[in-house]
């Protein structure tokens, strides 16, 4: 593979103090694709620096354009390691058919990806909470205007050394259920993880973060009466001692994190549903006094202990606003998995060095 290497590393950022997504790395990875020259070029890691596209590069018009996002830890021993990331770029592809874009070799990208994070070793902060977050992208880059497909595509994966998600680490965030706007509906692209589900996604955050909510709950798009997931994460509630969280049925994405804490889930022997679940029966449950905990769950927190949901007047506090029994278990399980405190029961490790 060829590499480029940055004639002088950037000065690291304060590691104690990453936040989320502010400092990339000295490196990234790049592939194009044009169907006129058979499809993707080899892998090149170049340094990290802005890209030049033509004006009419039709992913900036028309929205062709699909992400990822995935971790890498460093343990004690220096070792480096992924969790699930054939998985991500499964779903990659399923992205790309949907938004009629290149599909991947899956093993071509994710051997290249760990020849970046090793090049990048030193970005991996090694704290609790943190990790190297990995963001692999493609677009259309081909220029031309009026809609169809792109024959060309830039997939570039660029990496992120990050702390807790969240401002304020594991606290309990507070959402607010959305019952005008829509993310997404049946046959649209809810499940895809593209561009445009989190442009049509800020209205409904920003007005939530004017009436003090942290996130949006999503209902359905056709009728507002099931729960979908927040933005950036599947919700999962605790009902009179069931776990329930919404059935993937073609508009809520389905998260890599949200499968990890079902197969844990079910191993360690609770009770687990997934279904339609209606924001009535939230309610219900809730003024039974059976509403013990919700939290959602997505690559950049892992757990998100809920602990206010708003829904039209009524203000619903979960657990007395505190993380739940459930919410911290699954937490300590999954991000004990990830950074192998934790026996690899489901061969979600993999080894990068
Ligand atoms: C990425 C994402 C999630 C979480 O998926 P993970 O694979 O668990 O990170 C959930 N919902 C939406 C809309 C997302 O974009």
């Amino acid at each position: 593979m060829k590499i480029t290497m940055v004639k002088e590393r950037k000065q690291k950022p304060d590691f104690t103090k990453l936040g989320f997504g502010k400092y990339f790395t000295d490196h990234m990875l790049v592939m194009e694709y044009d169907a006129a020259k058979g499809g993707w070029s080899e892998p090149e890691i170049v340094p990290y620096d802005d890209f030049r596209i033509a004006p009419a590069c039709c992913s900036l018009h028309y929205g062709q354009g699909i992400f990822e996002g995935l971790k890498a830890y460093k343990n004690a021993k220096g070792e480096i390691t992924m969790f699930r990331p054939r998985d991500n770029f499964i779903r990659m592809n399923r992205s790309a058919e949907r938004l009629c874009m290149a599909k991947l070799d899956i093993d071509v990208v994710l051997d290249a990806l760990c020849e970046l994070v090793k090049l990048e070793e030193e970005w991996i902060p090694t704290a609790p909470g943190t990790s190297l977050y990995i963001r692999p992208f493609m677009f259309g880059s081909e220029a031309f205007l009026g809609v169809h497909p792109s024959k060309k595509f830039i997939f570039t994966i660029i990496l992120s050394p990050v702390g807790s998600y969240y401002e304020n680490g594991l606290e309990p965030t507070k959402l607010i259920v959305e019952s005008e706007l829509t993310r997404a509906s049946k046959g649209g692209t809810g499940e895809a993880k593209c561009m445009g589900n989190y442009a049509c996604s800020l209205l409904a955050g920003e007005r939530a973060k004017e009436k003090g909510y942290d996130q949006v709950l999503w209902l359905d798009g056709a009728e507002k009466k099931y729960v979908e997931e927040v933005g950036a994460m599947n919700m999962f509630f605790v009902i009179d001692g069931t776990v329930v969280t919404p059935m993937l049925d073609g508009s809520i994405l389905r998260g890599i994190t949200r499968d990890s804490a079902l197969q844990v889930l079910r191993k360690y022997g609770y009770k687990v549903e997934e279904r339609h679940v209606p924001i009535d029966e939230v309610v219900e449950a809730y003024h039974a006094g059976k509403l013990d905990e919700a939290f959602g769950t997505g690559t950049a927190a892992v757990i998100s202990p809920v602990g206010t949901i708003a829904y039209k007047d009524l203000i619903m506090e979960i657990n007395g606003g505190k993380m739940g029994k459930i919410t911290g278990w699954l937490y300590d399980r999954i991000t004990g998995i990830q950074t192998e405190r934790y026996p690899d029961e489901f061969g979600w490790v993999y080894r990068v060095k």
